[in-house]
């Protein structure tokens, strides 16, 4: 069946001077109306080049799409020629970027830069847009959105922006929105604020939510499935609550692990012991093995691939789902 947006066994490779070097191989995960699906891993698993391969900015020379396809309703988009992807941009999928507290312009009033696409892209009169920016103002609980509108971003709070950033992907009302770490730069209160203000859009608009993040406590508390990636893979994916309950991959277990009890639900992730591999070094086997307790002979030999455990739960690992559950559970 058709999914609101599917990634499907993208691959991305960097050229380099011994050849080309794989970057994402063979990412696949989808996003439906009326859901939150977040995907989760440390930086450099790919997480944003997945973000920026679906919105057609990969922007990071010399890298390349060389395998795969992203489908919104239907269509092909990595196929799609320029134009007809602008339209799709913003319109189709909206996208609030990592950083994005920099994309307010400090020298000008924070109403207009959010309404300036409807003027550029829907063609509203100056008049139009005021009216309808003001109304997304306060869709994303911007407080006396009137006033607010004339304003300058330092006259704004961080959580204020990233409101005001928000607002700003969701004014050509986008049937999927990507938010990349929206809450990195924010403190522990605005952070929960913030997720809960996306739960609350994704419900009121029945869009798709694409939550990219590091913090297991984010997809504790909005996501309805999780896709776990790992040095450019998922390794791991399904409904969340399972995921919590039964991981079963070593590498979600071990993130897991990381989180400490009593910060599960609003907690971040420690540092992992180790390091993930250096792109491109590992040719074969699982790329996890260097860090993982439960390595075997054969995670060297082959690498794994998703397989589905238990329905709709799906992981990358030569241990049979009962073992990985058996020995997760003796180790915590
Ligand atoms: Fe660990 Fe092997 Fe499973 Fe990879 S395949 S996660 S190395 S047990
Ligand atoms: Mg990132």
């Amino acid at each position: 069946s058709e999914h609101l947006l599917e990634v499907h066994d993208l691959q991305v490779e960097f050229g380099g001077d011994d050849g080309p070097v794989p970057v994402l191989r063979g990412v696949s995960w989808h996003v439906d109306r009326g859901e939150t699906l977040a995907i989760l891993g440390e930086s450099g698993s790919g997480k944003s080049m997945t973000a920026q391969v679906i919105m057609g900015i990969l922007d990071t020379p010399p890298a390349r799409i060389s395998g795969g396809s992203v489908r919104w309703n239907g269509r092909d988009l990595l196929g799609l020629p320029e134009p007809a992807r602008r339209e799709v941009r913003g319109r189709g999928v909206g996208m609030v970027f990592q950083d994005s507290l920099s994309a307010l312009n400090p020298v000008l009033r924070v109403g207009p830069q959010i309404g300036e696409t409807l003027r550029t892209r829907l063609g509203l009169s100056r008049r139009e847009a005021r009216d309808r920016t003001v109304e997304l103002m306060r869709q994303v609980r911007i407080p006396d959105a009137e006033q607010r509108y004339r304003q300058y971003p330092h006259h704004f709070s961080g959580g204020m922006r990233q409101r005001a950033v928000i607002a700003m992907a969701l004014a050509l009302s986008p049937d999927v929105l990507i938010a990349d770490e929206p809450t990195t730069a924010l403190d522990a209160t605005v952070q929960v604020q913030i997720l809960r203000l996306l739960q609350a859009l994704q419900e009121e608009s029945g869009m798709g939510l694409v939550l990219i993040t590091h913090d297991f406590g984010a997809v504790a508390s909005i996501a309805d499935r999780v896709a776990v990636m790992y040095a450019g893979r998922v390794v791991e994916t399904g409904v969340v609550r399972d995921i919590f309950r039964r991981p079963a991959h070593p590498y979600t277990k071990a993130l897991l692990d990381a989180v400490p009890r009593a910060d599960r639900r609003a907690g971040r992730l420690a540092a992992l012991p180790g390091q993930p591999p250096v792109l491109g070094k590992e040719s074969t086997g699982c790329p996890f093995r260097f860090r993982c307790p439960l390595a075997e002979a054969v995670c060297e030999e082959r690498e794994p691939v998703l397989k589905e455990h238990a329905q709709g739960h799906w992981s990358a690992c030569h241990l049979g789902k009962d073992v990985i559950a058996d020995v997760l559970t003796a180790h915590s």
